[in-house]
C-alpha cells in the first residue's frame, strides 16, 4: 500500500512568497485565496514558527513548501540554520529552482538541499546545486515533468523524488512511465533511494509503486512510531 509523502514529511512554511514565478504554482493561489501575505512576489519570514522545531518528537520537515530557498534573505537562512543545529532530532529539507543564485556552505548534519527539475533543459540545476551549495545531503525532485529528462548526472545525490502534474493541467501533461522508470534505474544504479509520489499511482499502478526514503528519514518515522505507542499506553 503506497503512502502520501505529506505523512512522511510535513511543511513548515517559515517563509511565504517566491519570485520564481512558475505558472503552475499552487502556493501562489493558496496565498492569494487565504490572504496569507500582501504580495506573493515579496517573500516574508515568520520566525515565530521556528518554535515548532523545539518539539522533542522527531519530524521530517520541508521548509520551502511556499517559497524557494533562493528568495530567502541571508539573515533568515542563518537564523534558521542556527535553529536547525540546536534541534538534531529532526530532518529538514529545502528546495530551489534557482541554485544559480545561491552560494553557501554548511556543516549541518540534518539539512537536505535540493533542486526541482521539470524538463531536460533544467538538468543544469543539479550541477549548480553541487557547485553552489556545499552541504552534507542533496536531493532532487522531478516534478512536475514536462518532458523526458534523459540521462541525469546524479553523482552525490542522496534521494530523488518523482511526481507528475496534478489537477486539471495533469490531464494534458503527465509523467510518462518510461521517464519515471529511466530515472529510477539511474538512481538505483548509484544506490540512491527513489520515492514516487502518490500522484503517480494512476500512471504507474499501485502494485508497481516505489517509495524509498533515506535512512535518516526512516529513523525519524521509527522514532515517531515509538512516541505514538508510548502515548497510546
Ligand atoms: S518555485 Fe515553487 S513556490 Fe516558487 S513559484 Fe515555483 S512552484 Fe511556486
Amino acid at each position: 500500500m503506497s503512502v502520501c509523502i505529506k505523512d512522511q514529511i510535513q511543511n513548515m512554511n517559515l517563509v511565504i512568497g517566491c519570485t520564481v514565478g512558475c505558472p503552475y504554482c499552487y502556493a501562489r493561489n493558496n496565498v492569494r485565496r487565504f490572504h496569507m501575505i500582501e504580495d506573493f512576489a515579496k517573500p516574508e519570514f515568520f520566525p515565530q514558527k521556528m518554535r515548532l522545531m523545539e518539539k522533542q518528537r522527531p519530524q521530517n520537515f520541508l521548509l520551502t513548501g511556499m517559497s524557494d530557498l533562493s528568495g530567502w534573505k541571508e539573515e533568515w537562512r542563518e537564523e534558521v540554520f542556527a535553529k536547525i543545529k540546536e534541534n538534531p532530532q529532526h530532518q529538514f529539507l529545502f528546495l530551489s529552482k534557482r541554485p544559480d543564485l545561491l552560494s553557501f556552505s554548511t556543516d549541518l548534519d540534518n539539512a537536505w538541499f535540493g533542486v526541482t527539475v521539470t524538463r531536460k533543459s533544467e538538468l543544469w540545476r543539479i550541477d549548480a546545486l553541487r557547485e553552489n551549495i556545499k552541504a552534507k545531503h542533496y536531493h532532487v525532485t522531478f516534478e512536475p515533468l514536462f518532458d523526458d529528462p534523459g540521462q541525469a548526472d546524479l553523482t552525490g545525490i542522496d534521494w530523488i523524488v518523482i511526481g507528475t502534474m496534478t489537477g486539471a493541467a495533469g490531464r494534458k501533461v503527465r509523467t510518462e512511465p518510461a521517464w519515471a522508470y529511466s530515472l529510477t534505474e539511474q538512481a538505483h544504479a548509484l544506490n540512491i533511494p527513489v520515492f514516487w509520489k502518490e500522484d503517480l499511482i494512476p500512471i504507474m499502478g499501485e502494485e508497481n509503486m516505489i517509495q524509498e526514503l533515506p535512512e535518516e528519514y526512516e529513523k525519524v518515522l521509527e522514532e515517531q512510531r515509538k512516541w505514538n505507542s508510548r502515548l497510546s499506553k
